[in-house]
């Protein structure tokens, strides 16, 4: 009785300056009291303007509400405006982020057409120029942004760090009587090289308002540690992501005990999991497990959520997985849709559970439920809608009345 109480749910929001990146009628808050974002990046070449166009629209449907693209050659630069151009027709208003690395500030500059159809440039300070032209081909970028009034972000990244700073940083940390370990000095490069250029974007006109910044590393810890620090010295809208996450399970595991952390503390703005895609599998999945990281930590809701039990020896077939399976990709496909049709119905959660052991206490607690026979259980599957059992299904096709039931709920 003497322990103070715990905290319930994520701490607040970290206060942050709210940047706009914006198309047209679609405007997308970034930082202050905006939800978290959920982002995405394409892996097409861009200069194959069908396929990066078609590309985006898929991961915008999925839910991306921004989506970047590389920008890294005249060819990709000069396809820009056509990309837009085609998601305009397709009334697909996402904002397109252009990814410059080496030479945007010369594609900026030589293509006035992409500058203008982007509605955010990624500018990485590591690789803006070495040596003497490096603040020149900076200001070149940060005069295109000012020119069309488009937001950046500054995008530092650990395999692409500005070698120079980390040196002088590791030089004067050698000077000092007690030196700061590597993973410090590190982390201190990554933020000193964002704050230094933000602080140089502003000097050269840019409005503090329309900066975002990131630094992304590989590894959780790091990401962890980089960011609380960055988000204590600083109040720009954050981006997070963990770099090069991996693949498949890893890449979620590791993305997710990342973020999962620092939006926990209120932390990140706008986030990306940037997975390394199974051969085959769908780009949106980084869109996907966005939204779950989000919606599961209760920060935003998406799409109605289906809670399914794993299943064990109680189980009498893979019916109720299946069933699971069915009704979780009928609802996200619905949602694009529903989102304007039914609004609120991504707060919904149905319960799928495989026998009466959980199954209807879970479902009780679901807008609706159903629970399927175990072994040994009478052949019938009670449904529970807002907590009340309406009827109990028989036969060789629950999985499809279920399903009815569903669209009724979700239509009335
Ligand atoms: Fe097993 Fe039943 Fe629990 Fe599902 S609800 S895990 S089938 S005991």
């Amino acid at each position: 009785n003497c322990l103070p109480p715990l905290p319930l749910g994520p701490s607040p929001k970290r206060a942050t300056r709210q940047a706009t990146v914006a198309w047209k009628t679609n405007i997308i808050t970034v930082g202050g009291d905006a939800p978290v974002r959920v982002q995405s990046m394409t892996n097409t070449d861009t200069a194959d303007a069908l396929g990066t166009a078609i590309q985006v629209k898929e991961l915008a449907r999925a839910g991306s509400e921004m989506v970047r693209i590389t920008v890294n050659t005249p060819e990709a630069a000069a396809a820009v405006p056509y990309i837009r151009e085609q998601l305009d027709k397709m009334d697909v208003l996402v904002p397109l982020i252009g990814d410059f690395h080496y030479n945007g500030h010369t594609l900026l500059k030589d293509f006035p057409e992409c500058a203008k159809a982007l509605s955010k440039y990624r500018i990485n300070p590591g690789n803006v120029g070495k040596g003497a032209k490096r603040d020149p081909q900076f200001a070149q970028m940060i005069e295109a942004a000012c020119q069309y009034d488009k937001p950046i972000r500054i995008g530092v990244n650990w395999g692409s760090l500005d070698q120079e700073l980390l040196a002088s940083i590791m030089d004067s940390n050698a000077a000092l009587a007690n030196p700061k370990s590597a993973q410090e000095v590190m982390i201190e490069a990554l933020i000193q090289s964002a704050l230094q250029s933000a602080e140089k974007a502003v000097e050269l006109g840019m409005k503090a308002d329309q900066i975002i910044l990131s630094c992304k590393v590989s590894n959780v810890q790091d990401l962890v540690a980089v960011y609380r620090d960055l988000s204590r010295r600083a109040d720009y809208p954050l981006h997070l992501g963990l770099t090069e996450a991996g693949m498949g399970s890893k890449g979620i595991v590791s993305s997710t005990a990342a973020m999962a952390i620092l939006l926990q503390e209120g932390i990140g703005d706008t986030i990306r999991v940037s997975l390394t895609p199974d051969p085959g599998a769908p780009r949106e999945n980084e869109v996907i497990v966005a939204q779950e990281i989000l919606q599961t930590m209760g920060l935003r809701n998406f799409t109605p959520m289906v809670i399914a039990c794993p299943g064990c020896g109680r189980t009498t077939s893979t019916t109720f997985q299946e069933l699971a399976a069915d009704i979780q990709s009928y609802l996200r496909q619905q949602m694009p849709v529903w989102k304007k049709t039914h609004p609120g119905v991504e707060d919904m959660n149905v319960a799928v559970m495989g026998c009466i052991v959980n199954g209807p206490g879970e479902s009780k607690h679901a807008n609706i439920g159903i629970s399927l026979p175990g072994t040994g259980e009478t052949p019938a599957a009670p449904v529970f809608v807002d907590g009340v059992k309406v009827k109990t299904l028989r036969g060789d096709n629950i999985a499809q009345d279920f399903q009815v039931i569903v669209e009724e709920y979700v239509a009335q």
